[in-house]
């Protein structure tokens, strides 16, 4: 059996680890390119959501390396995810592709499917080896996770920029490479000593924006054109709103044994939307009234064209935008998305942020408290009037 499975991200290091270590053959696909998302697209059907046809261009890839069998979540709730793994086994076999497939269905759907595909993974491995081999994975995923929120302020002030991008490769690697959690402790080390040495620019008081929407667009810089670098070369910090180790311990831990506390994120998005919506919609309006009590300056909001849950965010966040006073720029991305056009959306909004920026200072200077009737003419609703 060799087995493939969907890029998302920095996904691959920890997948990869646990079925080495599970004695299963790994074909691990090409990185997303542009030929990936083309071939995708030649395939799944025009409305699909993007991350699905990506998906089938990750499996194609994927086949023409040896790769037999598919290794991919289901998913039960409102959003299309439950059924794009049965869209896809339909989209190959249409196309005469003979490709096995093992579905890892959620433990809140249907707990017999789930042991019925772990089974087939770990049927070559001792209880201990799937223990140290979930260990493993585990320690390379939070310490992935660890180090790109470590990188994202150094990102923001680098004195020479493409230099924390150049770190985080080599931090991946190492990590990757590590075959033992040791090893692992070890590398996160080195990659902090590492980011430790990237010469900052001083007294930078950066623009902060939060990165809020769905996880896949978050998470995979091929499909959302590399915003989190972008926005980092433009000397502005990311708050990214989902880590996937957070992700695994709320949504598979918690869940499964019903401690899972949402009440913080329904709390604040009840005066806009009080229901699942599925994937990350209410935890868009939820995550971008939070980033605004915080003080951040601005929330980019990110989804695939289509994306349901997003849809909803969509059509909600202007609202919280005004209530909360807070810019927010929604990117709704396809395959037609080219990184010029978001780079430019990115600069104008962050220039706006800014000048925004800019002008309370200018009033906080002044002691203003009447902004209103700014003698400057200043009139943005953001002014605080303290
Ligand atoms: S969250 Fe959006 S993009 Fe993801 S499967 Fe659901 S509808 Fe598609």
């Amino acid at each position: 059996m060799k087995v493939t499975f969907p890029h998302m991200g920095y996904l691959y290091v920890p997948v990869r680890s646990l079925l080495n270590s599970l004695g299963v053959e790994v074909i691990v696909p090409p990185a997303i390119s542009q030929e990936t998302i083309t071939l995708g697209t030649r395939y799944a059907p025009e409305f699909a959501c993007l991350p699905l046809k990506v998906n089938i261009g990750n499996f194609l890839e994927a086949k023409e390396l040896g790769a037999d069998t598919i290794l991919m979540a289901g998913g039960v709730g409102p959003c299309r995810f439950g059924y794009y793994s049965q869209v896809q086994r339909e989209i190959l076999s249409d196309l005469g592709i003979d490709l096995d497939m093992i579905i890892l269905e959620p433990p809140q759907g249907q707990w017999r499917l789930l042991l019925r595909g772990l089974k087939r993974l770990t049927a070559k491995a001792s209880p201990l080896a799937v223990y140290r081999a979930g260990a493993l994975a585990w320690a390379k995923l939070k310490a992935l996770d660890f180090m790109a929120k470590e990188m994202h302020p150094i990102q923001a002030r680098e004195a020479v920029r493409g230099r924390t991008m150049r770190a985080w490769k080599e931090m991946v690697e190492r990590i990757d490479d590590a075959d033992n959690t040791k090893a692992v402790q070890e590398a996160t080390q080195q990659g902090l000593a590492l980011l430790r040495k990237i010469p900052l620019q001083t007294a930078k008081d950066t623009l902060k924006v939060g990165l809020v929407g769905e996880i896949y667009t978050i998470l995979e810089p091929a499909v959302n054109l590399d915003i989190e670098r972008s926005l980092g070369e433009m000397g502005v910090e990311v708050i990214r709103s989902v880590y996937l180790s957070d992700w695994v311990v709320t949504n598979l831990v918690l869940h499964t044994l019903h401690l899972r506390d949402d009440t913080e994120h329904y709390r604040l998005a009840a005066p806009y939307l009080n229901h699942f919506v599925g994937g990350h919609g209410l935890e868009s309006i939820s995550s971008t009234i939070e980033y605004a009590r915080a003080g951040i300056d601005g929330v980019v909001h990110v989804a695939p064209l289509t994306c349901m849950p997003e849809i909803v965010a969509k059509s909600i966040l202007p609202q919280v935008s005004m209530d909360e006073d807070i810019p927010v720029l929604t990117l709704m991305l396809d395959e037609h998305s080219a990184e010029a056009g978001i780079k430019t959306r990115l600069e104008a909004f962050c220039e706006l942020l800014q000048a925004r920026r800019n002008r309370q200072q200018t009033c906080h200077k002044r002691n203003c408290d009447v902004p209103a009737q700014c003698r400057e003419g200043f009139t943005f609703e953001g002014i605080s009037r303290n």
